[in-house]
């Protein structure tokens, strides 16, 4: 039951996307093409405003941290140094049935997370049952039920976790076979073997004729930071520690793309860098998570969506990670991964290039490979996170329903739209000169198309924060109503307030104020 409404939700917030141009399928006319979308009117205004969110505070809040834009194409020794093309694999199982295919390691965690499920049923219901006096750890570590079904998750988890570091994959298939995990859509455990896939995409550079080289399609923005490091540190004549930003595409060949904008084959990542002392990392490492967590909370959109997730099996380069993860409908995901890298990327560089990568520490008076911590977020993924939290169906009091985005104001495609109470009686014009009073600062429309209420609903719709009326009385005393859109309070105010009123909501610097 609460899967089919999860999945009701998702529904109405794609077709809610594409109905007020967020999101498109790509090449819909050709029927689109999987797991691929484009961004439409509103929605390039909302990702562009995401990142620049984003690049404010990593480079304007930190002196130490400068940014780069590197290219899609590198070499491709890189992606053999980084372990990507011998290690860059997913698990993948088939259904003989379905024929539909997924990954043997979503499968098992999926099949884990329903025993958390259970847990939470438990106590949720004693909850009820106790009320106030409930102590839900207390019950969490004490309750029989309870004890059985996290006795049951950790028996699974220790398993799967000890294939997937074996990379055992025979070891998946039993796991799937002995919890009798059956395929979403056949229903049957018809399963083939479980075999690996490499997820980079591969295409060729140069013309046969002067023999062609193989490259990728880089799957993460990283590589690009790494390979520039010397670069940066030298001319930009940064100090340990510092750091590399960079917003960009990446490309992988998800073997199961599913959740809309969740999981696309290819998107936007927004990657930090931090090269650190070695031995400083961990210290760095706790820094970043809470400075990451504070940026995603400074939007507003409730600190209960949020949670980390620290990662049990830790990739072999790494000493330790997390994932920020977001309260979807679809339960809580992944949006933003945080790792310590150790000196594994630099040394691996230095390994295949022949360059020497070291950094001189003055102070320590002695060179290093230094170490590194990651912030890694998918612009998409921040997108539907936002996405999901903002919509809302909501009942008014005159018995209509109307469809609401409350996204963060900042972030807002458009700040501000001004309608004229009619068409006529100079009121369109006196609008028009509100638009060019604020376009230069905020991004502005003008509607003057069918009823007030209807024009309302409109900007509701994609999130509008304000808007603003004109009528009969405006061109007496220069005052208009504005109209909030979470409140849907409406007050008159001078036109000449409307900056600083329009501003103390949308102010990115109000919202970076936050995060120092
Ligand atoms: P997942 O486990 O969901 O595949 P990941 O751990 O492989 O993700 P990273 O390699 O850490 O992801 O990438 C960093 C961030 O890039 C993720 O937190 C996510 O926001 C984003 N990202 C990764 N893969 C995709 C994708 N296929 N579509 C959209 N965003 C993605």
């Amino acid at each position: 039951m609460a899967q089919v409404k999860q999945e009701e939700t998702l529904k109405k917030i794609v077709s809610h996307a594409k109905e007020y141009g967020f999101v498109f399928p790509s090449s819909e006319i050709y029927d689109g093409l999987g797991a691929v979308y484009d961004y439409g009117q509103n929605g390039v205004e909302l990702k562009n405003n995401i990142k620049r969110y984003w690049w404010s505070a990593m480079t304007l809040l930190h002196e130490n941290i400068v940014g780069i834009d590197s290219a899609i194409f590198m070499h491709p020794t890189i992606w053999k140094a980084s372990g990507h093309v011998d290690a860059f694999n997913d698990p993948l199982i088939d259904n003989r049935d379905s024929k539909k295919r997924y990954r043997a390691d979503v499968l098992i965690e999926d099949e884990i997370a329903k025993f958390d499920e259970k847990i939470d049923k438990e106590v949720a219901k004693a909850a009820k049952r106790f009320g106030d006096s409930f102590d839900a750890e207390l019950y969490k570590t004490t309750n029989p039920r309870v004890l059985e079904h996290a006795a049951k998750r950790d028996e699974l988890h220790n398993r799967f976790k000890a294939a997937m570091e074996a990379n055992d994959l025979a070891e998946l298939k039993q796991i799937i076979l002995d919890y009798g995990i059956v395929c979403p859509i056949s229903g049957t455990k018809n399963w083939t073997d479980v075999r690996q896939f490499n997820l980079m995409f591969k295409t060729e550079m140069g013309s046969t004729a002067d023999g062609s080289m193989n490259v990728y399609l880089r799957p993460e923005t990283a590589q690009g930071i790494f390979v520039n490091f010397l670069n940066v540190q030298k001319t930009g004549r940064m100090r340990i520690p510092f750091g590399i930003a960079q917003i960009g595409k990446a490309f992988r060949n998800e073997i199961v793309a599913r959740q809309f904008i969740f999981r696309m084959r290819e998107f936007e990542q927004m990657e930090m860098q931090f090269f650190v002392r070695p031995g400083e990392e961990l210290k760095w490492f706790a820094q970043w998570k809470e400075a990451r967590l504070k940026w995603h909370k400074a939007l507003g959109m409730g600190d209960e969506k949020y949670r980390f997730h620290d990662h049990d099996k830790l990739a072999h380069y790494a000493n330790a990670a997390t994932d920020i993860e977001f309260r979807m409908p679809f339960g809580f995901k992944e949006v933003e991964g945080i790792h310590s890298r150790t000196n594994f990327d630099l040394s691996q560089h230095e390994k295949y290039s022949g360059k020497k990568i070291q950094y001189f520490d003055p102070e320590l008076n002695q060179s290093y490979t230094p170490y590194v911590i990651e912030t890694s977020i998918g612009v998409d993924r921040m997108f539907l996170s936002i996405l999901c939290s903002s919509y809302e169906e909501q009942a008014l009091e005159n018995g209509e329903t109307r469809v609401v985005l409350h996204l963060p104001k900042q972030l807002a495609p458009v700040k501000a739209c001004v309608m004229p109470l009619v068409r006529k009686d100079g009121l369109p014009d006196k609008a028009r000169e509100i638009v060019n009073m604020l376009k230069f600062d905020y991004a502005c429309q003008y509607d003057e198309k069918d009823s007030i209420g209807k024009r309302y609903r409109r900007q509701d719709a994609v999130g509008t924060p304000f808007c603003i009326t004109v009528d009969h009385q405006t061109l007496e005393d220069n005052t208009v109503t504005i109209r909030h859109r979470d409140s849907m309070e409406q007050e008159r105010v001078a036109i000449a307030d409307l900056p600083a009123i329009i501003d103390k909501e949308v102010s990115f610097k109000e919202l970076l104020k936050k995060l120092v």
